[in-house]
């Protein structure tokens, strides 16, 4: 080998391992990351078993020679939902999904900078819904991908956090075949529990890109009140919603846990309405709720 070769093959050897150096010396999580390896390790070698080997299955009647299928993948999620911290920095909940006792964590974290990191490989379970239900889902962890955005709990979101969710809704929504209707939020899914993302969400923003439902604007019919003569006395706004529609139902439908109607109607206006939560349904809440009913029939 030529001298300014070798030298050169020498150099690229000093900087390659320089650099790998650093890395790792720069990341604060190298010891967590050793740990989430061997979990996957640990996982790996149990799928690696042949015949698959599950609980208390020996007490079945087995069959007289193992058959594996040669048609299969992984499952895949179905749902994401969306969270906001409550903490006061990406850094805090990096170090929250990074220590055992928590027993909380996301796939994703995303900074108010809009810097995205992805804590969890998006086929493995992340625990960051804890009691929910969705319709009759009632383990949203193992069908779901749990995004959370760095937000204290009260403030708005800014534009750089939510273009980069916007990014990665869009390639989970791809890679996962998932419907534009089961991106949704935490309080949805747990409304007894749970107010986030806080009402400052732009939900309407991401349905618009294709990611959650919307309603349709509804325009009222003018509705003329007569008197007995047959003369005008006034007119009123009227939103044509059939009589005998029922809330509560309309709620079920859509996937809301009513068994507590008010936490229901809170979350409902929470996602929908947003510019008021009381558990109230207005005319106009009701409107909301009637057009978004008829899209998840
Ligand atoms: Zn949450």
């Amino acid at each position: 080998m030529p001298m300014i070769s070798q030298f050169a093959t020498r150099l690229t050897f000093l900087l390659f391992t320089g650099w790998l150096l650093t890395a790792c010396a720069s990341n604060p999580y190298a010891r967590t990351n050793k740990s989430y390896k061997k979990q996957v390790k640990a996982y790996a070698r149990s799928l690696r078993t042949i015949p698959g080997n599950n609980p208390a299955e020996d007490s079945l009647m087995q069959g007289d020679y193992w058959v594996g299928t040669t048609n299969f993948n992984l499952r895949r999620a179905n749902f994401v939902v969306i969270h906001h911290t409550a903490q006061n920095s990406t850094a805090q909940t990096l170090k929250t999904f990074t220590v055992p006792q928590t027993q909380v964590s996301a796939h994703y974290v995303i900074g108010r900078d809009g810097k995205v990191y992805h804590m969890l490989n998006d086929y493995l379970r992340a625990w960051h819904g804890g009691v929910s239900k969705w319709g009759n889902n009632t383990d949203l962890n193992s069908s779901s991908i749990g995004i959370e955005l760095d937000n204290n709990g009260l403030a708005p979101f800014p534009e750089a956090q939510i273009n980069s969710l916007l990014q990665v809704l869009a390639l989970l929504k791809k890679n996962h075949n998932i419907p534009s209707a089961n991106f949704i939020g935490h309080s949805d899914i747990a409304p007894d529990r749970k107010t986030d993302p806080n009402a400052l969400f732009p939900w309407k923003q991401l349905a618009d890109n294709g990611y959650g439902l919307w309603y349709d604007d509804m325009v009222p019919d003018t509705v003329g009140v007569l008197d007995i003569t047959g003369l005008a006395l006034d007119t009123v706004m009227k939103y044509n919603i059939p009589e005998n529609f029922n809330p509560e139902e309309a709620l079920r439908i859509i996937g809301y846990d009513t068994k507590d109607l008010e936490a229901a109607i809170r979350a409902f206006k929470l996602h929908f309405v947003q510019k008021d939560i009381t558990v109230i349904l207005t005319d106009e809440d009701k409107r909301i709720l009637y057009s978004l009913y008829k899209k998840y029939l």
